[in-house]
């Protein structure tokens, strides 16, 4: 058996961004394959059965497939220049945690299935749609809007899955997989400030808070920067950088705890000397209250058709995505609080594949502390005793899910239960 910090010690050089700190760990790239044949001999090496379904997602499964399966896992991709443990912790944690509950002998008493799952393109960085495999897995995306996704390289999501080894007419909403899971854990640092400075390193999750992306489009008249006078440009950088600039005010007068962020621009031609003919900017918005998100899109978007009037600048919004805040499953979170009774509940801020499946199957999240609070970026952390302390909290998850959280037990204070101890 492998302890979760070696095991994240074993992918920790593959694909280190080479330009400075952190990954880059793109959706459907070589080195998410890289990491996807890791996981499948680590998961060979346990004599697990493993699969690549349809849709991309890799399973591995301890005990043969079948109805009411309890399954953990995550996602081994990450957003450009992020960090370690965003995906790959919940991943490197149910191997860890498998081995304990094998190495007990209690596994062999459950009568539950029980498989490992990984999740492709959970960051949306290369398709722009985050959670691609489960959205395709649930059906929360269409099949057919999915494979005409297209990269910044201008590559079809069709052709990448392909190349993957997928057939895009089998792509799409796998019912009697969904319907074959009972339950589904997913553990996952955590990308807050929830539980760094306190005195637990795990938290249960209690609900994803509704986001949305929007693509705002200003277009103006392209021009030359040194004979055009300045009261005579229509220039949509003067018009999107006013917005940009408002957001942080808006935000706040809407509600104190919303967030909105942008985090991407594109100024068209973008020559120094030349003064743009369109810019673009994609707004992030979240909030628990989706009411509250649709008063801040208002605010922001006013804003912006004002600002593009006063500079002659055509303004358009549209939508990209919007997922509803998803609150997880009550009676499954009220198992995992009773066998981890001090671990408080929060919120999450960012999305998650749980989060995807949780109107689906019965869905649950473990967040383990992040010192720095910080994530998608290379100051991402978690100290290796909080690792193993996820790995902990998920075993015990996982036993009471499996119905041998007894045998576990009897294992652990040398009863009755064959098969080695730890
Ligand atoms: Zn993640």
């Amino acid at each position: 058996m492998s302890d979760v910090v070696s095991l994240l010690s074993q992918i920790e050089d593959t694909g280190r961004d080479t330009r400075g700190p952190g990954y880059q760990r793109p959706g459907f790239s070589d080195t998410e394959r890289d990491l996807r044949e890791w996981f499948l001999a680590e998961a060979a090496r346990r004599g697990l059965d493993t699969e690549i379904d349809a849709n991309g997602i890799t399973w591995a499964w301890a005990t043969p497939q079948g109805a009411n399966a309890v399954v953990t896992g995550s996602h081994l991709d990450s957003v450009p220049g992020g960090g370690e443990f965003d995906g790959p912790l919940g991943v490197a944690s149910a191997l860890a945690a498998f081995d304990v509950l094998k190495d007990s002998g209690a596994l062999e008493q459950s009568t539950r299935p029980f498989g490992l799952a990984v999740f492709p393109e959970e960051e949306g960085s290369r398709f722009g749609v985050a959670c691609l495999g489960s959205r395709l897995l649930t059906g929360a995306i269409d099949a057919d809007r999915a494979l005409g996704l297209k990269d910044a390289a201008g590559d079809t999501f069709a052709d990448v899955a392909r190349g993957y080894g997928l057939d895009p007419d089998r792509i799409g909403r796998d019912q009697s997989r969904l319907a074959g899971i009972g339950s589904f854990i997913e553990l996952h640092v955590e990308q807050g400030i929830g539980l760094a400075g306190t005195d637990q390193a795990v938290a249960i999750g209690s609900s994803i808070i509704g986001h949305g992306r929007w693509h705002f489009a200003f277009s103006g008249q392209g021009n030359h920067a040194g004979t055009t006078p300045m009261s005579h440009r229509a220039d949509p950088v003067v018009a999107a950088s006013r917005v940009i600039g408002d957001i942080p005010t808006l935000a706040a007068a809407t509600d104190a705890t919303a967030v909105a962020t942008v985090g991407r621009t594109l100024i068209h031609p973008g020559g120094t000397n030349v003064i743009a003919s369109s810019m673009s900017f994609w707004l992030d918005i979240r909030h628990p209250d989706d009411a509250v998100v649709k008063q801040v899109l208002e605010a922001i978007s006013h804003r912006a058709q004002d600002h593009g009037s006063d500079s002659g600048v055509e303004v358009t919004i549209s939508q990209e995505s919007y997922s509803p805040t998803t609150h997880f499953t009550a009676d499954l979170n009220s198992r995992l609080t009773s066998v981890l009774p001090d671990a408080p509940l929060l919120p999450s801020g960012a999305g998650h594949d749980a989060g995807i499946l949780a109107p689906h199957v019965p869905s649950a999240m473990l967040y383990v502390r992040n010192p720095t609070g910080v994530s998608h970026a290379p100051e991402e952390a978690c100290e290796v005793d909080d690792q193993r302390a996820g790995v902990d909290a998920l075993v015990k998850v996982l036993a009471r899910e499996l119905g041998i959280e007894n045998a576990l037990a009897d294992d652990r204070t040398g009863g009755p239960t064959t098969g080695g101890a730890q």
